[in-house]
């Protein structure tokens, strides 16, 4: 019997998360693997977040605050911003949803997104249905934003900036999103997704999404407790907007979209700097480590703002990806983000980046992809 799905949902691929680390070592027999393919924080959840989740799990037999006051407040308190332009979401993930629910619905609504960028994009785009514009990233993989710009008009409902971009790592600088400001249509709605802001926070004339909100402009910020926190399996993000789009968005999304968890655990990270320093550390150190042993085998490193590096290897990346993963080390390869000969590491620990610079020195030198 066929069953009557609609014609976009059929079109959408389903996400392609990265190997998960049982499944390697199922398939290949080995004890030892490491992850190192989807940008997770390697030294784990803040241990403030960790108590406040035991603590909160007594309560797990009572439906959350669907409003999160508590985490509202925290976040209104530490950006300054009414807690009325603040939503919360199950994730980023989620938030991206609900930006195609509450904009998009036909062919003649059309989208923005750089290529390669974040696939979630597509995927709110695709569902809605809507107009899907991708923008190739220029030659030193960042977002073109001129001609981005130039294919905004009208009928373009979303903008999605990620900032930097994953799978490149790449920023744009703030005179540079200025000037894509300059002029736009009333009616465009521009999404600044700052998942790793924080891992960028410190380079000269990075753009806050912030700050375009407090101007009243039609602008979505995005953050979330994955990357830097730690956070990303019990899945709590926010965004940053004007009180209109907040509403919009706090009608369509469901009563109680973040789980009593996460709401705690968000409040105790927030406040963790010991935990984010260490974070920052570890990722600063291991990113100079990565880039350095890519380049010592003529592989070109994007300059990357993020917890991750993406390279190109000058050579098809998916047997060197299965290569690693023979050895263990799992990481992503270029395929799924149109650019077969690049790949992207995330920043693991210094003992799992060892693991990886000798994976990587013996794939190499052995040839044997
Ligand atoms: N945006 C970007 C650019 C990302 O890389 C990710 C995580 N892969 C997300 C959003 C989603 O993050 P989460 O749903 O875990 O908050």
């Amino acid at each position: 019997m066929a069953a009557p799905i609609r014609p976009n949902v059929l079109g959408l691929t389903p996400y392609s998360p990265g190997k998960p680390i049982d499944e390697v070592k199922r398939e290949l027999g080995i004890d030892s693997v490491i992850k190192l393919a989807s940008n997770e924080n390697p030294l784990g959840p803040s241990p403030k977040a960790i108590a406040a989740v035991e603590n909160a799990a007594w309560s797990m037999n009572i439906y959350p605050d669907g409003s999160g006051y508590a985490l509202k407040q925290a976040l209104s308190k530490r950006f300054q911003l009414p807690t009325g332009q603040i939503v919360l979401g199950n994730g980023s993930d989620e938030l991206i949803h609900l930006l195609g629910l509450v904009f998009l619905g036909s062919e003649q609504d059309e989208v923005v997104v750089g290529d390669p960028s974040f696939v979630r994009y597509d995927a709110a785009a695709q569902l809605a249905p809507s107009k899907l514009i991708k923008v190739p990233l220029d030659s030193d993989y960042k977002h073109d934003l001129v001609a981005m710009r130039k294919r905004v008009n009208d009928n373009t409902k979303l903008v999605f900036i990620a900032n930097p971009n994953n799978p490149t790592g790449t920023v744009v600088l703030k005179k540079e999103l200025d000037h894509f400001f300059s002029d736009l249509p009333k009616n465009t709605v521009v999404v600044l997704d700052e998942a790793y802001f924080e891992f960028a926070e410190g380079l000269a004339d990075f753009p806050n999404s912030l700050d375009y909100v407090r101007e009243g402009r039609n602008v979505v910020g995005l953050r979330t407790f994955s990357k830097t926190y730690g956070l990303a399996g019990i899945r709590i993000g926010y965004a940053f907007t004007t009180p209109a789009i907040a509403d919009g968005l706090d009608r369509a999304r469901e009563p109680f979209n973040v789980n009593s968890l996460a709401q705690v655990a968000a409040i105790a990270a927030l406040d963790d700097r010991e935990h984010i320093q260490e974070t920052l550390a570890n990722n600063r150190k291991g990113m100079s480590r990565v880039n350095r042993a890519l380049r010592a085998h003529g592989a070109h490193a994007c300059e990357s703002y993020a917890n991750f590096v993406f390279a190109d290897l000058g050579r098809p990346a998916g047997p060197v990806f299965q290569a690693l993963l023979k050895k263990g080390v799992i990481i992503r390869s270029g395929e799924i983000f149109g650019t077969p000969n690049c790949v992207r590491i995330t920043i693991g620990t210094e003992d799992e980046i060892d693991r990886f610079i000798q994976a990587f020195d013996e794939v190499i030198n052995e040839g044997r992809f």
